[in-house]
């Protein structure tokens, strides 16, 4: 009886990693369509970084969303994964660079001086065309490209290591903006720090959530931010959710924050009005 049940147990097991995979296999596609049609299922949201220095509003993340058609919402790291894996990343990047692109441009027109980073992936970076593509859509909406800022994770740069860092620098040399996401949280070693080509450190979120309550992170975030400046890198902080947070940071002389304190991500004309109202108050 036991080794029925067994038995059963590992076909139901396989029935369910078929569902799973059939399920990812629709998602696949209809994400195919999402970009393709460009109907609203997609959009990017923008979530401001905090220049404490100046106390403004300088600089935005943008993040991407999908609500499909049912109404469900996907989160980016289940559907940036699978685009990942599939190859779609490519297209979807494409996407990306060319909405934050254009939003950037109209800001400019109604006098919104905003940088704008944007979150790539290590195939991105890897693909030939991402540079010229890039350089294209800078020229096409006449944006500056100081303006934007190129976001990649420690595992990211890693992956193709020597290819990485060229492609990079290239990208250095047309003046983008690299910052090196999620910092603390990779493989990435000191002697490969100071190799890297960046502008800016963003230190994960994990480290400042609880910075408020935690001495550890506190020795952790200043010590971090302490090298980051002797390096000369800009620093940022993300998963700022407090006050306490945000005053610490800036007795630490972090450069920006970022957080559910400060603002959600929000869609470009919520953001506007965020930064009206935000403007007013400081
Ligand atoms: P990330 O680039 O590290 O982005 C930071 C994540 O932290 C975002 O999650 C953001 O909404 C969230 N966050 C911001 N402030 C706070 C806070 O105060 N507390 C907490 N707990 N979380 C906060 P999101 O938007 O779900 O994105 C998750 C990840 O998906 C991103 O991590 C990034 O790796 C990826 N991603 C998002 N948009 C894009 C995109 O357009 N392209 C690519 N390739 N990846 C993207
Ligand atoms: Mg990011
Ligand atoms: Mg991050
Ligand atoms: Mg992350």
């Amino acid at each position: 009886e036991s080794a029925t049940s067994h038995h059963q147990n590992i076909h139901y097991y396989q029935q369910g990693e078929d569902e799973a995979h059939l399920e990812r296999l629709v998602m696949l596609d209809e994400l195919k369509q999402a970009i393709s049609d460009d109907d609203g299922q997609l959009f990017m949201t923008y979530q401001p970084k905090l220049n404490m220095k100046i106390q403004k509003v300088d600089k935005v993340e943008s993040l991407i969303r999908w609500q499909r058609k049912d109404g469900s919402w996907v989160s980016p790291e289940v559907f940036i994964d699978l685009a990942e894996q599939s190859g779609l990343i490519v297209e979807l990047t494409a996407w990306v660079v060319n909405t934050v692109i254009a939003q950037v441009a109209a800001w400019q027109q109604k006098g919104i001086h905003l940088q704008a980073a944007i979150n790539v992936s290590a195939q991105d970076i890897a693909f030939a065309g991402f540079h010229s593509s890039l350089v294209r859509t800078l020229k096409k909406h006449k944006v500056n490209p100081a303006l934007i800022t190129i976001e990649l994770t420690e595992r990211d740069m890693i992956e193709n290591e020597e290819k990485g860092i060229i492609a990079l620098e290239n990208l250095k040399a047309i003046g983008v903006k690299i910052s090196l996401d999620d910092y603390g949280v990779g493989q990435t070693s000191l002697g490969r720090l100071k190799m890297l080509p960046i502008d800016e450190l963003k230190l994960d979120k994990c480290f400042i959530l609880k910075l408020d309550e935690s001495q550890k992170d506190q020795f952790i975030v200043q010590s971090s931010i302490t090298l980051g400046h002797q390096l000369g890198f800009s620093v940022v902080a993300e998963g700022v959710e407090t006050v306490g947070t945000l005053a610490l940071l800036k007795q630490m002389k972090c450069d920006h924050a970022q957080g559910y304190y400060l603002s959600r991500p929000l869609k470009a004309e919520l953001l506007e009005q965020w930064l009206e109202e935000y403007d007013g108050v400081h």
